[in-house]
């Protein structure tokens, strides 16, 4: 059911960045309005971040993905929607939670000390300020790009030559409108542009994305088609061919990134592959950088009472890393 809604609501987001904000300009609202108004749902901002683009930057978090990896590190990004997170380690079981609920959703269980039933709870938050133990949060709250652009501008002071905005997620693309809208506001004030994305989008978005980032980070997961597919729920086909189109038709620099997962996606024949797509495919790819798995996932996936997806892995060696690095470097790619 969430598959079928996130893919309809994309759709016509994606048909009013061409159609909507458009025809709204010249009548009654000028431009800058009207992607000043633009809605979205984000989690998080965070300020002077050094990993995700150039220099310092300020990282606005997205909400809402089309894949579902199974390692994923920020499983509160993968629905669109605000969502209720429970740390069952602070809760004390007073049930003053079960209550404040219009939903009926919360009881007292027995392997949890309260159990929230996600198919009644519509993260309306009610339940958070009643808590005494700060054991409920919601993830996810509604933003317009206007709101988002300012608060990236007090950053401006800190960005240096090559700072600026990345956009990321879950998808950075997962609300077309809103992230197009926040790129041309960020654009159109000088500040530099980046976002942060997994490719299983439409090109035409993409593409528009392209012509307003100056960097693009383009996650990889696995090279091959299957794989992907079992650790992400969707096929690489679209991603690798967006990915060709993005060098071919856009001047943005690529970064390529790709998590390292040992088990998954490690071995050192899948990162050949990936070179060879890089230095076959990818003119303006400036550097690849391979991500090692890591562990802070892995307490989300509680708090929003997910069941076990029975994904294990392991933080890679640093010597396994860099022989990943090595091959890449061996194509004469740069990889960090
Ligand atoms: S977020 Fe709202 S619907 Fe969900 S459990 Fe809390 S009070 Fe109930
Ligand atoms: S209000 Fe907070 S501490 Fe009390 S039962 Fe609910 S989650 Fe636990």
């Amino acid at each position: 059911m969430e598959k079928v809604n996130e893919t309809s609501k994309t759709q016509t987001t994606e048909a009013k960045i061409y159609a909507g904000i458009k025809s709204e300009i010249g009548t009654e609202m000028k431009l800058a309005e009207a992607l000043e108004a633009t809605k979205g749902t984000i989690f998080n901002i965070q300020h002077f971040c050094i990993h995700d683009g150039p220099g310092i930057r300020t990282n606005v978090f997205v909400k809402g993905c089309p894949l579902r990896c199974l390692w994923c590190a920020n499983p509160e990004s993968q629905m669109r929607a605000p969502q209720l997170m429970y740390r069952k380690d602070k809760c004390v079981a007073c049930g003053a939670c079960l209550t404040a609920c219009p939903r009926g959703a919360i009881a007292m269980g027995t392997d949890v000390k309260v159990h929230t039933d996600r198919t009644l709870c519509t993260g309306c938050g009610a339940c958070v300020p009643i808590c005494p133990a700060d054991a409920r949060e919601i993830s996810g709250y509604s933003i317009t790009a206007g709101e988002t652009f300012h608060e990236v501008q007090e950053d401006r002071l800190f960005y240096g030559d090559d700072g600026g905005v990345t956009i990321t997620g879950g998808e950075a693309l997962a609300q077309p409108e809103f992230t197009l809208a926040l790129l041309q506001l960020c654009r159109e004030d000088g500040i530099p542009t980046a976002i942060e994305t997994c490719g299983a989008v439409s090109w035409e978005v993409l593409r528009r994305a392209g012509e307003l980032c100056d960097v693009i980070l383009y996650d990889i997961k696995h090279m091959d088609d299957a794989q992907h597919r079992q650790g992400t729920g969707q096929g690489n086909t679209r991603i690798l061919e967006n990915l060709r189109h993005l060098s071919r038709e856009c001047a943005c620099d690529i970064w390529v990134r790709v998590p390292i997962i040992p088990g998954y996606n490690d071995s050192e024949e899948n990162i050949r592959q990936l070179s060879c797509f890089v230095k076959e495919n990818l003119n303006h790819c400036s550097q690849v950088h391979l991500l090692p798995f890591h562990t802070l996932g892995e307490g989300k996936f509680e708090e929003l009472e997910n069941a076990p997806n029975g994904f294990s892995s392991h933080i890679p060696s640093g010597e396994h890393m860099e022989r990943l690095r090595d091959i890449i470097r061996s194509f004469g790619i740069i990889c960090k």
